[in-house]
């Protein structure tokens, strides 16, 4: 399964969660290069400074890192929850190629309209050590800590206005014609991310579960 939306939409939160609810391995591979930048390999040391300009990281990049990771045990064995991946076309067929004997089922597109994203981005937060996300209200105890693992919650540094705009404009440009590329598939359902977490998630899963119960369905998640 995938999850797409524009930044801001809520998905790392949901992917979160649904990866939990289904006990499939979440792989977002927004978190997997701040994880390389944190630990300065050549990868992060590449991306830090797209990621910060609120660029998109090259497709061969990309495609390279997802190809090793769906390689892992847990990955074809349970199937996956792809976050942030695919982004452009040519990752998705690339992806097609990558995962064979564990293909893509699902492609869900969260949908949230821009100008609520930019209110939502303004706020939100992150956790340095796990990636949870958090959206400030701006009467947090400091400190502040995640609920998680304890770790610090940060202001990403790529949710500069700048960088959000950045971010939006290639989400048109790229990301949304990943829609009728999955719809063309038949693969393709939007829900909306627009609700409280809660609403949200119970919307993911229902539209999940119809999907698993309609003809011909498969397993919700990829393997
Ligand atoms: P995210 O946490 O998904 O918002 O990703 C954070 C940043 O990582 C993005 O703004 C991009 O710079 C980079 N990134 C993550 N996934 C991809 C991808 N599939 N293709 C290109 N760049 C990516």
């Amino acid at each position: 399964m995938v999850v797409a939306g524009r930044q801001g939409a809520g998905k790392g939160t949901q992917c979160v969660r649904l990866s939990r609810h289904y006990v499939v391995p979440h792989i977002s591979t927004g978190d997997m290069l701040r994880a390389a930048v944190k630990e300065g390999t050549e990868l992060g040391r590449r991306a830090d400074s797209i990621m910060k300009a609120g660029g998109l990281v090259p497709d061969d990049v990309m495609i390279g890192i997802v190809d090793e990771r769906l390689r892992g045990a847990d990955a074809r064995t349970r199937g996956y929850l792809l976050d942030g991946f695919p982004r452009t076309v040519a990752q998705a067929e690339a992806m097609e190629k990558i995962a064979v004997d564990n293909a893509l089922d699902l492609a869900i597109d969260l949908d949230v309209p821009r100008e609520m994203v930019l209110q939502r981005l303004s706020g939100r937060r992150l956790c340095r050590d796990c990636g949870t996300n958090y959206t400030s209200t701006g009467y947090e105890r400091r400190p502040w800590l995640c609920d998680v693992c304890g770790g610090d919650i940060i202001h990403r540094e790529d949710d500069t206005e700048e960088a959000i705009n950045r971010r939006l404009d290639d989400y048109e440009s790229q990301t949304r014609p990943l829609i009728d590329f999955y719809e063309s598939r038949g693969l393709l359902v939007t829900v909306s991310g627009v609700g409280t977490p809660d609403e949200v998630l119970i919307r993911l899963i229902s539209a999940i579960e119809g999907r698993r119960r309609g003809p011909g369905a498969g397993p919700i998640v990829g393997g």
